[in-house]
């Protein structure tokens, strides 16, 4: 083992300790392994000193290894849902009061601010969360190879569809000075193609029998692409069939007759029972993974909306417009910073959209005295209350856990923008009703890894960009989208560093969705980085030896992002099931209706209160909140 891992380079020293507590004494191999040793003077104009341990301590972005929900933020949580509480003798009056107390510093958190300062610009607001950075999803994953900023999502990543904001969630876009239009200015989508890297496909032995990386996934037709592969004859014949056709497997019965039948069964049984599959040609489509589920889960008919492999004949169209997609470098981490620079002046320089992308932070102007606006990190809220009858109390008291320190505030008015699974231990005084109505709003889990490359060499030799890995523990990794914005420029050469992303949904086929998602929680929780990075440092050399990938010397850092709570969904209180589409809810049925219903002057936000995983869904309901109050 101890030769394997150092043919992995396991013992390279890259960061892999988990952040717990005091974070100084772990030096970033993003770091370490780059050049920073050999530069003379940290560089103008950077947030830190690179060279120094203590950036670490003061700037969350560059920190690497268990990321995401990272040690350190969920434990309080945790400790609150096994009923743990904290009696008036522990907790420390902090004799802070505000007009608003947010729960939650994510994107609907942030916004609500943003909005409740439309309406109330010199209001006083103190948002609180849990991470040692703000943004929730939105996470920003940064790294620097010598004086080289490298960015990644490390959480949410696109403004998918700007069509789809509503006027509010519009409006705050373009207030920021976002302009989605703009996009085709920074992306560069010849740059692969140009150096003829193409979507490919990985089988692992495991699954298929042999290693074999076959590029150019589909081209020139499935037909001679699937020759090429290890699968059977049969399965090369029906993955051709369901790639190829547009075949009406449902003809003879009516639109809605096709609806009925396909909202009642999974995509994997659509494919067998339907399309008429063999069980063999199933493991090239297993890990499949439409919005955190896989095939086996995943209404058919939600395939169906999601254009999936064998449905494009079936009748159903889409009148949708063509999207308006936009992202920056670091994802939505940059919506977020955006937002507290625009409510923070003096965290960074800058004006714009694209001045965001590098500008330095400070973050120990985040919770100033002075400033009307304060976030607050690193802290857990675990008991919200009106102070007195919640229908006459003039001031709701909030209390969080810091430093292992329980300390109360008091506020006029608190929005929850919070997990709202949770909010029922954090709000004991709810009625029962909502307090269920409250548990039963879901999240899925997700990994998102970002991996810094001293090169993408071997991905030039190989003639790839994207690998799809079935069956394999990352579903798929891709290097990173080819966005230039402002100062920030993507590698250009392969000789350059880049990010590599890598994506790894935690399924439990044959288990409904709701209990893969549980069990993904739980092995999210109990896996380690060393296993993440064995994986991952494995996967790699396996898939790009052809190209004289080596991950002991083109590895310099690792950022697993893990999501356990990702994307928010909500159940279909008749069946039990998740409610994919909202609209097979009416309105005066859906639990999330019920949920965020505001009490006193407690109201209800995030993603979960619309039931909603996109960014546009976090945005329009910090809106609704502000406007419940
Ligand atoms: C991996 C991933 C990728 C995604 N990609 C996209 C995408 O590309 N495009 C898109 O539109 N959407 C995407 N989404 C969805 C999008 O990220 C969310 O809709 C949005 O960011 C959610 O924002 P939020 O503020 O509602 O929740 P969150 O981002 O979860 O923020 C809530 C915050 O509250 C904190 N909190 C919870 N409880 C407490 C407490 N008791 N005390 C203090 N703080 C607390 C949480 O830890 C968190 O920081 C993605 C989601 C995930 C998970």
């Amino acid at each position: 083992m101890k030769d394997r891992d150092h043919k992995l380079g396991i013992d390279r020293p890259i960061s892999r300790r988990d952040f717990i507590g005091g974070i100084g004494m772990a030096l970033s191999g993003s770091l370490l392994s780059c050049s920073w040793a050999e530069t003379k003077a940290p560089l103008d104009g950077l947030p830190f000193d690179p060279t120094s341990a203590d950036s670490l301590a003061t700037y969350p972005p560059i920190r690497t290894g268990l990321r995401g929900n990272h040690p350190g933020s969920f434990e309080t949580a945790h400790q609150l849902r096994q009923g743990k509480r904290w009696d008036a003798a522990e907790v420390e009056d902090s004799g802070e009061h505000y007009d608003l107390v947010v729960v939650g510093g994510g994107l609907s958190g942030l916004a609500t601010a943003w909005f409740y300062r439309e309406t109330a610009p010199d209001a006083r607001i103190l948002i609180l969360d849990n991470h040692d950075d703000f943004g929730g999803h939105a996470k920003r994953n940064e790294f620097w190879h010598s004086d080289k900023m490298l960015l990644s999502h490390g959480g949410t990543i696109n403004i998918e569809d700007f069509n789809q904001y509503g006027d509010a969630a519009h409006r705050l876009i373009r207030s920021l000075g976002i302009d989605p239009g703009r996009f085709g200015e920074f992306s560069d989508w010849e740059l692969y193609k140009s150096l003829g890297l193409k979507n490919s496909i990985f089988f692992a032995e495991e699954t298929f029998g042999t290693d074999r990386l076959v590029t150019g996934q589909g081209e020139p037709s499935w037909r001679e692409y699937l020759a090429k592969t290890p699968l059977s004859r049969t399965a090369q014949e029906d993955i051709a069939r369901l790639y190829e056709s547009k075949t009406d497997y449902l003809a003879g019965l009516s639109l809605e007759q096709k609806q009925e039948r396909l909202r009642n069964m999974s995509y994997r049984d659509f494919l067998l029972d339907v399309v008429k599959l063999q069980p063999e040609s199933l493991p090239i489509l297993q890990n499949d993974s439409y919005w955190a589920i896989g095939i086996d889960a995943l209404p058919a008919w939600v395939a169906v909306t999601e254009g999936a492999p064998g449905t494009l004949g079936l009748g159903f169209t889409s009148d949708s417009k063509e999207p308006v997609y936009f992202r920056f470098p670091d994802g939505n981490a940059s919506i977020a910073r955006l937002l507290v620079r625009s409510m923070i002046p003096a965290v960074a320089p800058g004006t714009s959209m694209e001045d965001i992308v590098t500008a330095p932070f400070d973050y120990s102007r985040l919770d100033d005295p002075d400033t009307p606006l304060r976030i607050r990190l690193e802290s857990t809220v675990v008991d919200v209350r009106h102070r007195g009858d919640p229908r006459t109390a003039e001031e709701v008291q909030i209390t969080y856990v810091r430093d292992g320190q329980a300390r109360s505030v008091r506020a006029d008015r608190t929005v929850l923008a919070c997990y709202n699974s949770m909010i029922p231990y954090l709000c004991e005084e709810l009625p029962a009703a909502q307090k269920l109505a409250l548990s039963q709003s879901l999240k899925a889990p997700l990994v998102y890894t970002s991996v810094l490359l001293r090169n993408w060499r071997a991905f030039a030799r190989l003639g790839v960009r994207r690998v799809e890995c079935p069956g394999s523990y990352f579903t798929s990794f891709r290097l990173s989208d080819p966005i230039s914005i402002g100062d920030y420029h993507h590698a250009r050469s392969p000789e350059d560093p880049i990010i590599l992303n890598s994506y790894r949904i935690p399924l439990a086929p044959g288990l409904s969705a709701q209990q893969q998602w549980q069990a993904g929680r739980q092995d999210l929780l109990s896996t380690t980085f060393e296993t993440f990075e064995r994986n991952i440092r494995e996967q790699l050399g396996r898939v790009l030896s052809g190209g004289g990938f080596d991950p002991a010397r083109d590895i310099e850092a690792i950022t697993v992002n893990r999501w356990p709570h990702g994307y928010a969904y909500g159940q279909n209180p008749e069946t039990g099931q998740v409610a994919y589409l909202l609209d097979e809810v009416a309105p005066e049925k859906a639990p999330w209706h019920a949920a965020r219903k505001p009490f006193g002057r407690i109201a209800i936000a995030n993603s979960d209160a619309a039931a909603d995983a996109m960014t546009e869904g976090a945005i329009g309901q910090a809106y609704r909140a502000v406007m419940d109050l």
